[in-house]
């Protein structure tokens, strides 16, 4: 592609051609009829072919053959079992330092929880958070909740609209009172991709600790959270990881941590010996204190088929993928959408891109339903955004080619009128 002319769609079947990742489309449950493209896949991922076997299997052999006894057999284990395999395929992650569990709005509060408390613990003056305003709401809601309860000071960073967080805004508002520094890595908005070591290394200077929420970036982008030396990290299992809906989050807690992990839902099985039933909380040991409740098995079963596939393409394939795909998208936008008033907000700079791509135009909501009738799943994002979700194991650059062409075509038309009665949810997504 060294012309300026968009990209045919015989450059697409080439690109597809050369894909290393091609031949994991067919590992997915196809596309139903009448959709063109699926790309939403970073707010609730497809399905691989082998998940309903596994939950199959599960009903039948586990839950029917084993009953009870199953919970001695291997599921309680599940949750630190699997975190290591997601460690491992996703998370730059050492064995015991990840659990799956609860959901990423519930491990976020555990997470700033402790982290606020060891920072406190360190030193009582420590009572400021710095956090962004475009952070994902979950994120801002449980920071705000937190600051009410726990006396803190939130302090709110305002990133460029069509970037995100830099090291230099962190440096600036982060010190002596700091206890807490907490940013997704990917931005969910504008697909922003944040310095999360140089940040990180940015909060130690001054004393802080930092949660990461990493959501939009595993399974779409490498991470090395024992390398970078982050505290705590959190993250969505049904996103690029394709769990399913509502599958159970990610807990990541820096080994350095453990043996300080006080988090605040006393669960009994966060405790030590959960089945001695004593009275008195005292946390188990290593990451299993970040637990609480009793685990869903066969979501955890998602997350292992998620994190093998992860594993089996390798990381910095899909990344690469990622890269390609998005860098697809802005030549087409650039040629096909921005001449009909599109502006593109996510970065141009690929280092800085995560793995979507979102265009704003005024008419975006009616637009994105549109889009809906026509085959073309994306998203919409409140005021005015299209995300482009790029899924690089099972999105391949002719869907990609083919979606852009009806969006072209549907956002060309004449302009489409506002729809009043649309309501709210009507195109609702998680992420
Ligand atoms: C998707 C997403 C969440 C979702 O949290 P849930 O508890 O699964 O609803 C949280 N944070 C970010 C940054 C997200 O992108």
């Amino acid at each position: 592609m060294t012309s300026m002319a968009a990209p045919t769609r015989q450059d697409a079947l080439d690109l597809d051609a050369r894909d290393p990742l091609a031949g994991f489309h067919d590992r997915f449950e196809p596309l139903p009829d009448g959709v063109v493209a699926y790309l939403d896949g970073n707010s609730l991922g497809r399905p691989l072919r082998e998940i309903p076997t596994a939950w199959a299997d599960f009903a039948r052999d586990q839950w029917a053959g084993r009953l009870i006894r199953g919970w001695s057999e291997g599921w309680m284990e599940l949750p630190e079992q699997v975190g290591d395999e997601l460690a491992a395929a996703a998370l730059g992650a050492a064995p015991g330092t990840t659990v799956i569990a609860d959901s990423t709005t519930v491990n976020f509060y555990k997470a700033l929880r402790a982290a606020v408390n060891i920072a406190r613990a360190a030193d009582p003056a420590r009572n400021r958070v710095v956090l962004d305003r475009d952070n994902f709401p979950t994120n801002r809601y449980i920071a705000e909740s937190l600051a009410r309860d726990f006396d803190l000071e939130l302090v709110w960073l305002h990133p460029e609209p069509a970037s995100g967080v830099t090291v230099a805004e962190v440096e600036a508002v982060t010190d002596e009172r700091t206890a807490v520094v907490t940013l997704s890595h990917i931005a969910y908005q504008s697909g922003y991709l944040a310095d999360a070591a140089a940040i990180t290394a940015a909060a130690h200077r001054a004393g802080a600790l930092v949660v990461w929420d990493l959501c939009h970036s595993v399974g779409s982008t490498e991470i090395e959270l024992d390398a970078w030396d982050v505290d705590f990290a959190v993250g969505c299992t049904y996103k690029f990881l394709g769990a399913g809906p509502g599958a159970p989050a990610l807990l990541y807690a820096n080994a350095r941590h453990h043996g300080h992990l006080d988090q605040p839902i006393w669960g009994w099985l966060g405790r030590r010996d959960a089945f001695e039933m004593e009275q008195g909380y005292v946390p188990a040991q290593g990451i299993s204190a970040m637990r609480s409740g009793t685990p869903p098995i066969p979501a955890i079963l998602g997350v292992r088929a998620g994190a093998a596939v992860v594993a089996e393409a390798g990381i910095g394939a899909i990344r690469a993928k990622a890269e390609g795909l998005t860098e697809f998208v802005l030549s087409l936008a650039d040629e096909w959408l921005v001449p009909l008033g599109f502006t593109v907000t996510s970065p141009r700079e690929t280092a800085r891109r995560g793995g979507h791509v979102s265009v704003d135009r005024d008419d975006a909501r009616e637009l994105c339903l549109r889009l809906v009738e026509a085959g073309v799943l994306a998203d919409f994002r409140t005021p005015n955004t299209i995300r482009i979700g790029l899924s690089p194991l099972s999105t391949s650059f002719t869907q990609v080619w083919d979606a852009l062409a009806v969006m072209r075509d549907v956002a060309g038309a004449a302009p489409v009128a506002p729809a009043a009665d649309v309501p709210a949810d009507a195109l609702a997504s998680t992420g």
